[in-house]
């Protein structure tokens, strides 16, 4: 058997990180198996659905870099197809047109209500063999509903959270398609699933309720029944469910914020399923490794320290060409022209050691070529009087000195000798006239990246 599956969007809004673990864990099943990936936007939500969310869907699959086999098909385009198989059904006798209006849907559940019954359709003109059905209302426009089993359950081994049953009792005559004639949302599911082969459905547990009544519609229509995999919730770093409130739920947010996808792609593949435990591992080791038994029932919660920490080590790991192209832009977008001296590929390589997102890469490069004015009251509090004779024969030694990281530093450490320093009394104020901060990498290396005349320029703003 080919294994195919199917990640299924509601392009309702932005591809957001819970959207995103299921499609990662429907694309590695297939990956694994060598099987099918399908896209599939469930674009019904008229009133709901936006151009910009299917492109969002569409931009954030690509950053993550999921690709897919077959697709995206729009169920929009697919109407035909979904009435086609309700004439079917009607024909069959597995659905029947019901007249029922809104008001006196109404008035059953308000009868329902008072006899403490839950609120259902009571099936007024579901045909029974023997039952005389109600005369049609002239000009009424029925809706179709599938003639759901009245009796015996539902019942599917989940391959995450295990046997899970419905009774049947407990499940309306479903609405396939409404008054005007357009199917509904469980229908096209029940109908792209069967026609797009999936063998398995990966997708969250909100969707636990609906499985029953799609397993109900397949087997009427004669269709295979897929194995269904129930993804258990994110929440976020305080325990509740994750929202927007929890900040960046986007994919692409975190491409804005800085992370790296293969960060994200691998701090997901963790969120709710483990390898023993492997934290760290590429995107092939994932697919390789990647089953549904080891998937958490339980659910699973976003820490972003932990992503930080994941990201730090991918960054550490990129090439720093790629790093430059990504840093740049994130410098331009902030007004900074990055100029060809001091070269951002060795800025990058010196500081990706030091940071968790791309964005604090930019922040430390950015002091590099701006007109950087360091805090007063910081440079203050760090260039002490004794320092200040030191700096300067320093200057004078910078400008012969030859410009590498092992010359400079060793002038610095003649320097502090020659005026009885400790380390940080010269390496403090100089760090702080360079760029601005405190903490860097060691002063040395700092003062390499930067042209000679730029050292010089921002040291004797201070000191003359
Ligand atoms: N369109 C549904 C959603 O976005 C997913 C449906 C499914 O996977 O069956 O929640």
């Amino acid at each position: 058997m080919t294994i195919r599956t199917r990640f299924a969007p509601s392009p309702t809004g932005f591809l957001h990180i819970g959207g995103a673990r299921t499609a990662l864990f429907s694309w590695a099943y297939a990956r694994k198996h060598g099987g099918t990936f399908i896209l599939r936007i469930e674009d019904t939500d008229v009133e709901r659905s936006t151009p910009e969310a299917v492109q969002a869907i569409l931009d954030g699959m690509a950053w993550l870099n999921l690709d897919y086999d077959e697709g995206p098909f729009y169920q929009m385009q697919r109407m035909e197809r979904y009435k086609a198989v309700i004439q079917h059904m009607l024909a069959q006798g597995q659905a029947y047109y019901c007249y029922t209006s809104p008001a006196e849907l109404e008035a059953m559940r308000e009868v329902q209500r008072a006899r403490s019954e839950k609120p259902r359709y009571d099936g007024r003109w579901r045909p029974e063999p023997g039952k005389v059905l109600p005369e049609p209302p002239a000009g009424g426009a029925p809706v179709v509903r599938f003639k759901n089993p009245t009796s015996g359950s539902v019942i599917w081994k989940d391959l995450v959270k295990g046997y899970i049953e419905f009774d049947n009792g407990e499940l309306d005559d479903l609405i396939i398609a409404r008054a005007d004639g357009t199917p509904t949302y469980n229908f096209c599911v029940v109908v792209d699933d069967w026609d797009m082969g999936i063998t398995h459905v990966i997708r969250g547990d909100d969707h636990v309720n609906n499985t029953p009544r799609q397993i109900n519609i397949l087997k009427a229509l004669g269709a295979t029944v897929p194995q269904y995999a129930h993804l258990s919730m994110i929440l976020g770093d305080d325990g509740t469910k994750l929202s927007k409130r929890h900040g960046a739920v986007s994919v692409m947010q975190y491409d804005e914020d800085g992370y790296l996808p293969e960060a994200v792609i691998n701090y997901l593949a963790r969120l709710g399923w483990s390898h023993g435990d492997d934290e760290i591992f590429s995107v092939e080791q994932f697919c390789a490794w990647f089953d549904l038994d080891h998937i958490t029932p339980s659910a699973a919660q976003f820490n972003t320290e932990k992503l930080n920490w994941v990201n730090q080590h991918y960054l550490k790991q990129a090439d720093n060409a790629r790093l430059v192209a990504l840093v740049r832009p994130r410098l331009e977008a902030r007004g900074v022209t990055v100029s060809a001296l001091p070269a951002l590929e060795a800025i990058v390589a010196l500081y990706k050691e030091r940071v968790a997102t791309l964005n604090e890469l930019a922040d430390a490069a950015e002091v590099f070529y701006i007109d950087l004015h360091p805090d007063r009251e910081l440079l203050h509090s760090q260039l002490s009087a004794e320092a200040v004779p030191a700096l300067h024969e320093l200057m004078g030694r910078f400008r012969d000195v030859t410009w590498e990281a092992q010359a400079i530093g060793a002038a610095i450490k003649e320097m502090i000798g020659k005026h009885g320093l400790k380390m940080p009394k010269l390496a403090m104020p100089l760090r702080v006239m360079l760029t601005g901060q405190t903490q860097t990498p060691s002063v040395d290396a700092v003062v390499a990246l930067f042209p000679r005349e730029l050292v010089l320029a921002r040291m004797a703003q201070y000191l003359e």
